[in-house]
């Protein structure tokens, strides 16, 4: 006779999960391909995209390599900082304050160096609503025959990305802004020219931050059982993730968040407020960023609108009391908490003496709405 282990009572669903089979990643790995359509591996770590980011550079770092990042939020301020640990020579390229970078700046960046290895930019922010001009840094990356690396774990979801057509030689993903999913583990689109360049780099000994070590940990070896013991919840939630937006469509998804950004923004203008990132086709559709006026303080804003039950973000860094960010990311990309965003902003300034159509507000963001 078999003893079977005891079926716990009472059944916990996050604790008495069954695990996961060794077959299951890979066609994780296959759907992921397939929705963004790339020739590129799909490898996963086993943590927040944040350490992807940094396995990321520390899978590409070596002495001598000279690199070219840019800077427009904290993100950036790490991946410099990784690469130079591991040696690389690096020129940030430091946009504005919570603004999208110029393409001319990392021109120009690049044209004052003899080579470059690598360029490194975020895509769209969800830190501060900047939308970068990737297409334009891509083309520069490929004149200047350099690796091009891309934050896209906000943006992956909310805007067109082709990772192929771009020519991104290695995309950080994270299941856990626009793609709706979980927060614990995160993926890496690396083309052969990547794995060809960590060959070369200076290697972490084994590491979990090596890239190298998981391909050869895994891809090489078919793709069976991740290396380590992977978190079941996190991968089954990445699974049911994945269900959502195959059915909702990649495309479909894209558009919803486009949607919140232009509802957003027809919101902050019809309330007589120029959002903080004054160009549409530069600002995110993550996250609206909107100003907090003079005479005012982000506290008293947040606290204001808190009032109404919504939750107005925070800036970063130098401009954390410059801007409030409106967050309509993964299943907040839908009508209600946009209208609320906006509206509850219109009524925290009422709130503080300030002039604020509110009605004129929600008629834009429902206008958008109604669009196709
Ligand atoms: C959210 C985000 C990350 C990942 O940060 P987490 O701490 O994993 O949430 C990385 N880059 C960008 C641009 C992000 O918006």
């Amino acid at each position: 006779m078999t003893t079977r282990p005891p079926i716990p009572d009472p059944f916990d669903p996050l604790l008495d999960i069954p695990p996961l089979g060794a077959s299951a990643y890979a066609p994780l790995a296959d759907r992921l391909q397939r929705l963004f359509d790339t020739r590129s591996d799909i490898l996963f770590v086993q943590a927040e995209a944040l350490l992807a980011l940094e396995a990321a550079a520390a899978s590409l770092a070596r002495p001598g390599l000279v690199a070219v990042n840019v800077v427009t939020s904290p993100y950036g301020g790490y991946f410099g900082a990784w690469l130079r640990r591991g040696g690389a020579s690096v020129t940030d390229v430091v946009a504005e304050p919570g603004q999208p970078a110029e393409a001319a700046a990392v021109a120009a960046a690049i044209a004052g160096l003899e080579n470059v290895d690598l360029v490194a930019i975020v895509h769209a922010e969800a830190a501060n609503g900047a939308l970068n001009p990737l297409d334009e840094v891509a083309a520069l990356a490929r004149a200047a025959g350099a690796l091009l690396v891309v934050d896209a774990v906000a943006s992956a979801g909310g805007h067109p990305l082709d990772i192929d057509a771009v020519g991104i030689d290695l995309c950080v993903l994270g299941p856990q802004k626009a793609l709706g999913g979980p927060t614990g583990l995160s993926m890496v689109a690396v083309s052969r020219r990547a794995f060809a360049a960590m060959a070369a780099a200076s290697r972490p000994a084994p590491s979990l931050l090596s890239l190298l070590d998981i391909k050869e940990a895994w891809l090489d070896r078919g793709r069976g059982a991740l290396p380590g013991t992977p978190p079941p919840l996190e991968f089954r939630a990445l699974e049911a993730a994945l269900d959502r937006l195959e059915a909702e469509g990649l495309a479909a998804r894209i558009a919803r968040h486009q949607k919140a950004a232009r509802a957003s923004r027809a919101g902050l203008r019809a309330l007589g407020i120029t959002p903080w990132i004054v160009d549409d086709a530069r600002a995110s559709a993550l996250v609206t960023a909107a100003p907090v006026p003079e005479g005012i303080t982000a506290d008293d804003l947040i606290a204001a609108a808190a009032r109404f039950g919504v939750a107005l973000g925070r800036g970063f860094g130098t401009i954390e009391d410059r801007l409030v960010r409106f967050d309509h990311t993964g299943i907040r990309a839908a009508f209600p908490p946009v209208l609320g965003n906006v509206v509850a902003y219109g009524a925290a300034l009422q709130a503080l003496g300030r002039d604020a159509d509110i009605g004129a507000a929600a008629a834009a963001v429902t206008a958008v709405w109604q669009e196709d």
